[in-house]
This record gives C-alpha cells, structure tokens and sequence, in this order.
C-alpha cells in the first residue's frame, strides 16, 4: 500500500476548507480537518498527522498559539495561511518555527507543491553530515571550506553560517531574527539589518550574478532562502 500522508487541515472559512480538502483528495492525500485553534490542537495531538495546513485568523485561538502550542511537542511541518495584511504574522508564524506560508487567496495547486517540498525537507535527513551539498554549493564543514562549482570560495565566518544554514535547507524560508540567531557567536552586531549587509556580501562571492541572485533568494518583507532545486 503506497504510503498515504494525512494533512491536518485548519480552516474556518468552509468554502476555502472544502476546496482546500477536495483538492488535496485529489492529490492523493488523506485529509483531517478543524475549523478552530482548540480543535487543530487536539486533532494534531491525538492523529498525529504527517503535516499541517494552518489559517491564522481562527476563532478560540489564533493560528499563531496554535504554533506555539504544538511545538512545545512536536515537529510536525505546519504550512501558514495568512491574508496579505498579515505580513507581521507571516514573520512571527516562521519565528514560531512553521515551515512555509502561503498567502491568501492562494492557488490549491501551488499549496500541494509547497507540501510536497516541505514534505521532502521533512524526510530528508537534516544536519549531521560533515558536507552538505545544495546546487553548485558545496560546503565541508570541518574543514570550513566551501565551494561553487569546484572553485573555492573564500568566506567570513558570518558569511560561512549564514550560507551553511540556507543550504542546510534549500526552499526553507528564514526571517532576519532566525539568521542572526544561527551566527550568533560569530556576529557581535545585533540588528537585523545587519544580516542584509552579510547577504549582500555573500552573494558577491558565491552568485554568477549577485545583482540577480539564483542561489541565496531574497523573500521580500520576510527574510531569505536557498534556491530550492
Ligand atoms: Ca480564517
């Protein structure tokens, strides 16, 4: 029997939950749903589902507690929907450690693929090997080596970690606060600005054009990603 993924979906607008749940049938997942925050939390507790697709705006409690709530317990992949006004909560939801977000109205389509990228991510065996490799990127963490396409690259020690957590992690999006948390130890400066200024040199050294990046992607009003091959 092929390996069904069970999707927890939390949506209190009915004509967005039915189309959202028919859609994902459809695309051969199973699908569980809730239409308040108390609900999504003990859905999730008691089915354990492989992912969760999550409003923010819910009646009871918000997505954003919701979050908070389940990753007290638990790593499940929650994809944030949220209304185009919501950029604040966009950034808080990604802090609160939610993988993607898709912004309102969204196509059902383009929701699956994002699922099935985080879905990836999820199952691909994160951290602990000592190279990682994403695109032409190649990174040799004992040795703090990194190269493009073969040819060395020399970086700072900022601008080593912060390359070394996007491409941990292509597609996974990272708000400003998040990268300076990964160089925190190698970065003294605490503003977030400050991480744009890395960027920026980073992607001098390692991008065929920096002026148009194809590796390190701007998210704009949010923060960056590795390009997802
Ligand atoms: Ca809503």
């Amino acid at each position: 029997m092929p390996d069904v993924k069970q999707v927890l979906v939390v949506e209190d607008e009915l004509k967005i939950a039915r189309l959202v749940r028919d859609y994902l049938h459809q695309a051969g997942f199973g699908v569980l749903e809730a239409a308040t925050g108390p609900a999504a939390v003990s859905v999730a507790r008691a089915e354990k589902p492989d992912m969760i697709v999550l409003d923010l705006g819910l009646p009871g409690m918000d997505g954003l507690d919701v979050i908070r709530e389940l990753r007290q317990s638990s790593a499940v992949p929650i994809i944030i929907l949220t209304a185009r006004t919501e950029e604040s909560d966009r950034i808080v939801g990604l802090e609160l450690g939610a993988d993607d977000y898709m912004v309102k109205p969204f196509s059902p389509r383009e929701l699956v693929a994002r699922m099935r990228a985080v879905l990836r991510r999820a199952d691909a065996t994160i951290g602990g090997g000592e190279v990682v490799r994403a695109g032409p990127v190649t990174i040799d963490i004992p040795k703090r080596r990194v190269t493009v396409d073969g040819a060395e690259v020399d970086l700072t020690a900022t601008e080593f970690e912060l390359l070394l957590t996007l491409a941990r992690r292509p597609g996974r999006i990272y708000t400003r606060a998040q990268l300076l948390d990964a160089v925190h130890g190698v970065s003294f400066e605490s503003y977030e600005r400050s991480v744009d200024a890395h960027i920026k040199n980073l992607r001098r050294k390692i991008e065929p054009e920096p002026r148009r990046p194809s590796l390190v992607l701007t998210e704009y009003g949010v923060g960056y990603k590795f390009a997802d091959a």
